[in-house]
């Protein structure tokens, strides 16, 4: 096991982290202040390769899979806001790349971002009040009208809602079959019937639009239902003649996505810890320096070693998402709860230690500490990753009990069908 940065990954970070010091962090407060859509900085993102198709194919390329999670760390560390104006059409083009045929992949994911010098957003709109960690309760609509599609709901906690010209829209077009019942749709920017409702006025993140998304009698081709009617119905069928779902996809793209938005969060907490680092620098009080002082560097030792065990856990899961390894046991959902609980941890500590400064908007760890917060909410709060992860490692853990049982069964000497005498008698070949 090698646990170095490949000269290539090195050289992608420092790129990453060039454009988050001389282009992001100087834009940040104002675009914190003002809670707009940081427009000019997207265009250098795309100017800098890192916005777009061509990026996401580079994403893509590294066989190790740590490009996608490197480029997530270093933008959030320049503004956790800015970077997912930047990064949040990723959502919309996982939604299509997850549920539409290779034709609807080929066509709506370059929408979401654009190409050449023209800037296009996508919007991954579940949530609605009410459904939000229960996804299975949703009530926006979407019914067969001739050869058309109805949509009728409100999406609420959007990002990038309002201003995306793709929205993907996930609707229920059979209630009673609870998550089973639903798809998902594309409904273009300037369809009638389709508007935006409240901007949020948030604490963090606040260069990422967030905003309500109304439906009201959109209509949209057949073909803007992602996998096509065949494949729903054949979905529904199963759904209602009660056959197994089979392994949810759903789930297991989440565990894929996941270290993306940990490693996000990181960005933040290395943010927090290196200013306070150089902070601290140059603070002293009448013990004497304070990084000469034991009290601050065990709250630094805790801070360096949570941020470095939370990237692990991301690091190991973006390899194995994309190197093919099944994350069984909740990899993916792990390194997500873990990093965004460290971040909001690290924050808060490193606030304690700097003092009343860091009550003041005067000092950057206000806006850590604001940005940090909703890495415990969004994509799956902390408390149901928790949920997803027990679940996970429960299936995972009987899972390797059957196959155990089944390997003892077939050597010789065992007794069949009693995996636990098995275990106490050893198989004598
Ligand atoms: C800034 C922002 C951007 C967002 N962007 C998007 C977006 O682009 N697209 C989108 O679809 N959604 C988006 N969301 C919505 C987000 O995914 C939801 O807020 C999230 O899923 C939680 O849902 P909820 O707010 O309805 O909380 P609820 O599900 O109502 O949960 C409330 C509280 O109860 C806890 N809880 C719920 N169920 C359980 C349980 N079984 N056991 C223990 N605790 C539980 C939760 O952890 C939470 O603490 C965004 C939200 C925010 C704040």
């Amino acid at each position: 096991m090698d646990f170095r940065l490949t000269d290539e990954q090195l050289e992608f970070q420092a790129h990453c982290r060039k454009f988050a010091t001389e282009v992001i962090r100087p834009a940040a407060d104002k675009y914190d202040r003002e809670q707009s859509v940081p427009w000019d900085v997207i265009r250098a993102a795309r100017a800098w390769n890192l916005h777009g198709v061509e990026h996401l194919m580079k994403m893509g390329s590294d066989p190790g899979g740590l490009f996608g999670v490197i480029y997530a760390e270093e933008l959030h560390y320049g503004c956790a806001g800015i970077a997912l104006a930047i990064s949040a059409s990723s959502l919309a083009a996982a939604g299509i790349a997850a549920s539409g045929t290779p034709e609807q992949v080929g066509k709506w994911i370059p929408e979401c971002f654009g190409e050449g010098d023209e800037i296009k957003m996508g919007a991954y709109a579940v949530t609605e009040a009410g459904a939000g960690s229960d996804v299975k309760s949703l009530r926006t609509t979407a019914k067969v009208d001739g050869d058309e599609w109805v949509i009728n709901g409100t999406k609420v906690f959007i990002s990038n809602g309002g201003i995306a010209d793709v929205n993907v829209v996930v609707a229920t077009v059979d209630a009673d079959l609870g998550h089973r019942g639903q798809a998902s749709f594309i409904v273009p920017k300037g369809t009638p019937g389709l508007s935006q409702g409240k901007k949020e006025d948030k604490i963090g993140i606040r260069a990422s639009q967030t905003t309500e998304v109304v439906l009201e009698d959109v209509r949209i081709p057949m073909e803007n239902l992602l996998g096509g009617k065949e494949k729903l119905d054949r979905k529904l069928e199963r759904a209602r003649s009660g056959q197994s779902g089979g392994k949810s996809n759903a789930l297991a793209t989440f565990e894929i996505t996941r270290p993306m938005v940990g490693a996000s969060a990181l960005g933040i907490a290395q943010a927090a810890y290196e200013w306070t680092l150089s902070y601290l620098e140059g603070q002293a009080d009448e013990h004497g320096p304070m990084l000469e002082q034991q009290h601050v560097q065990q709250v630094l030792a805790d801070v360096a070693t949570e941020i470095e065990a939370a990237r692990l856990l991301v690091w190991r899961a973006a390899w194995m998402g994309r190197n093919g390894v099944p994350m069984t046991g909740g990899q993916g959902s792990m390194s997500k709860l873990k990093a965004g609980d460290v971040t909001m941890w690290a924050t808060t500590k490193l606030m304690d230690l700097v003092g009343e400064y860091a009550q003041t908007t005067d000092c950057p760890l206000e806006k850590f500490f604001r940005d940090a917060k909703i890495y415990q909410l969004f994509e799956g709060t902390a408390q149901v990753q928790r949920l997803v992860i027990s679940r996970m490692q429960r299936q995972d853990h009987q899972a390797k009990f059957q196959e155990s049982a089944e390997v003892l069964q077939q050597a010789p000497g065992t007794a069949p069908g009693d995996p636990l005498e098995s275990d106490k008698e050893p198989a004598a070949a």
